[in-house]
């Protein structure tokens, strides 16, 4: 164990396939994953695989599993310290990038494509601590 993949990934779907994908998705790894038919040691593989395409195929046992995912993401997510509007950020002309200091003495580096393709806002990590902010784009 110790990976954290999702019953998605294994089975190389997207979080929005339909249970046909799936199903299709999941014949076409397990011939390739059947301890039948395959040499190697797949067997773990192969049951991670059929509880992911039970689970996703269920459609009660696919929105609990949602919902687990969902939890366990929020959990994992970045505290998001501070919102700063990207006007807040200075040019840096000499690296063509765009800081905002941190409270750390560190500072919040963004690139100048980065910087200019924000859509909405951006998550942005501190480059010396543990901090994150997210830019606010004023367009
Ligand atoms: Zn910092």
């Amino acid at each position: 164990m110790g990976d954290d993949k999702d019953y998605y990934s294994v089975l190389g779907c997207e979080k929005d396939a339909s249970t046909e994908q799936i199903k299709k998705q999941y014949k076409k790894l397990a011939l390739q994953l059947h301890p039948d038919k395959s040499t190697s040691d797949t067997g773990a593989d192969f049951n991670l695989l059929s509880k992911a395409a039970s689970t996703l195929t269920d459609e009660r046992e696919k929105h609990k599993y949602d919902t687990s995912l969902l939890e366990k993401r929020a959990t994992c997510n970045k505290i998001v310290n501070d919102e700063v509007n990207c006007d807040d950020f200075s040019h840096d002309e000499e690296t063509q990038s765009y800081l905002f200091d941190c409270r750390c003495g560190g500072q919040f580096v963004l690139g100048k494509d980065e910087f200019t393709s924000i859509a909405k806002s951006q998550l942005v990590d501190c480059n010396s601590c543990s901090l994150s902010i997210l830019v606010i784009s004023s367009r």
